[in-house]
């Protein structure tokens, strides 16, 4: 199988097995498992935040983060294309009684300062309180500058607001940005990282942020419903995923420029090389090609694409050169076929 949809579909390598298996746990709601309580220490040292925790998701991370920062009646900023805005469920509203206000991203995926600000609510009891400003990166493969970062946190000074990076994706960010994670952290007073996406873990997110922030997000995850017992199982990949991968993924970056440029060689596809910044190939299809058609084709030779024009293909640890060439040649003999 070569999966293209997304990098959430790697599968726990051997070593994240063997862990796994020879985890020591305890039970988590008590504070007992010394694996999460290892994960959750040596995260926390890792990014420069005084407090971690573990969660089931980057949805659930996020979730955590916006109660913890806002309460109800409050609102968040953030991109009409935010993940937590967009892509998880209305968690924030419908769970915290939060209200997001979304500005347009612009192109490269930041937010304009200046619609930002005009976002903002006089304090009057006709509007929600503005309390947080929520950002992402990287935001649909698109990396966020450090100075783009920089500048995100003296706004939310200036404006008293605080600082929510929903980093997903942010070990990508750092990867392309060659810098170490560290300098992107030190510009936020929170941030959720996905350990299941590109850095290979089979569940779960870190949430970080200062000691009162994550004793609140705490007790919210147990209202949610996401306190775990011997997380120390899923814990043990965690780990791993976050001490030894950060550094692999320089070659999946490298292979979405392998993958991007053999497609721009096919006739009736294109992409945009200079978007193509860190793991994500956005594939643009002639009109005339039948997209639902060619998911359905390549399914039957086990490769998974997601439907869409363009297309998003995704590269991960699980995709090497090979499985790229394999799939340049079906794909040009299909669109050959198609003509
Ligand atoms: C995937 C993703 C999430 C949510 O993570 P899940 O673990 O799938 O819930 C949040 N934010 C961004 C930017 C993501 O890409």
């Amino acid at each position: 199988m070569i999966d293209f949809r997304s990098d959430t579909v790697t599968r726990p390598s051997k070593s994240m097995r063997n862990a796994m298996a020879n985890a020591e746990v305890g039970d988590d709601v008590y504070g007992d498992d010394p694996t999460v309580n290892e994960l959750e220490l040596w995260a926390a040292k890792r990014h420069g935040f005084a407090s971690a925790m573990f969660c089931s998701s980057g949805t659930q991370a996020n979730l955590l983060a916006l109660m913890a920062h806002c309460q109800r009646g409050d609102e968040y900023l953030c991109g009409q294309q935010a993940h937590n805005y967009k892509f998880e469920g209305g968690g924030a509203a419908v769970l915290g009684s939060i209200q997001p206000q979304p500005i347009a991203n612009e192109k490269d995926g930041t937010l304009c300062f200046k619609k930002l600000a005009a976002a903002i609510k006089p304090d009057d009891s006709h509007f929600a309180r503005t309390t947080l400003l929520s950002i992402e990166n990287t935001i649909n493969g698109k990396v966020l500058s450090l100075e783009y970062m920089a500048k995100a946190r003296e706004f939310t000074q200036q404006n008293n607001l605080a600082l929510h990076l929903d980093g997903a994706r942010v070990y990508n960010a750092a990867s392309a940005l060659n810098i170490d994670i560290t300098e992107i952290c030190q510009h936020v007073d929170s941030m959720s990282i996905c350990l299941s996406k590109g850095l290979g873990a089979p569940i779960g997110s870190i949430l970080l942020g200062s000691e009162a922030l994550i004793k609140s997000a705490k007790r919210w995850r147990k209202v949610v419903g996401g306190g775990m017992r011997q997380a120390g199982i899923i814990a043990a990949a965690a780990k791993i995923a976050l001490e030894q991968n950060p550094a692999k993924l320089q070659q999946d970056h490298d292979n979405a420029q392998y993958l991007a440029k053999a497609l721009n060689q096919l006739d009736n596809v294109s992409v945009n090389l200079a978007q193509v910044e860190t793991n994500m190939v956005f594939a643009t299809f002639a009109e005339n090609i039948d997209i639902a058609d060619l998911v359905v084709q390549f399914k039957a030779k086990s490769i998974l694409l997601t439907s869409g024009n363009p297309m998003r293909l995704v590269t991960h640890l699980d995709i090497d050169k090979a499985d790229i060439d394999n799939f340049i040649t079906q794909l040009s003999g299909a669109l050959t076929l198609g003509k």
